[in-house]
């Protein structure tokens, strides 16, 4: 199992996932006996930190093809960026080398439904209040998805900037048909 990567094979190999993702029935990624092991053994060298919605339709290792040992995931309710979060990345990028991360929304999200409608009650609230500030006014919630994915990636990039190895994308998931709408 090769454990470098520079941020343009990362962004190739997922790419390449989701092309397989969207023509077979089941993930087809490696969760054998032989890789828990060998992770096991020699410890983890995943080559992108995904950060994803927590919504049961977004599932990252499945939408790249991925088993044991790929992806460093992160999923939290509408793909928000907060001081936890930037804590997982950076410690990705810092301690296990992952060269790129993928903000991923999607379409439908919950999220981004509850905080075009001013939901800002409760613990949600946490969450909603901080899209509100990334869709700027957006009212269609798939532009409001893609600019709440595209402002959480800006976030990333303006805390972690030093990081020179590290880069940082933004994409679309389309819950509808699997497929992946890359935004920068
Ligand atoms: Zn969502």
């Amino acid at each position: 199992m090769k454990t470098q990567y520079t941020a343009e094979e990362a962004l190739q190999k997922l790419k390449e996932g989701n092309a397989r993702y969207l023509q077979c029935e089941q993930n087809p990624g490696d969760v054998s006996c032989r890789i828990r092991q060998e992770t096991y053994a020699h410890g983890q060298h995943p080559y992108a930190t995904v950060v994803a919605c927590s919504d049961s339709r977004e599932i990252p290792e499945a939408i790249f093809s991925c088993g044991i040992g790929e992806i460093f995931a992160i999923r939290v309710a509408g793909n928000v960026i907060n001081d936890t979060q930037l804590g997982s990345i950076e410690y990705a990028a810092e301690h296990l080398g992952v060269p790129l991360t993928v903000v991923l929304g999607h379409t439908n999200c919950g999220a981004v439904g509850a905080a075009l409608e001013g939901h800002t009650d409760g613990h949600v609230g946490v969450i909603t209040k901080d899209i509100i500030k990334a869709v700027k006014g957006t009212i269609d919630p798939i532009a409001a998805s893609r600019r709440n994915a595209l402002w959480q990636a800006e976030r990333i990039r303006g805390v972690l900037a030093e990081h020179a190895n590290f880069k940082v994308v933004s994409a679309l998931y389309h819950i509808e048909d699997g497929s992946i709408e890359w935004l920068d």
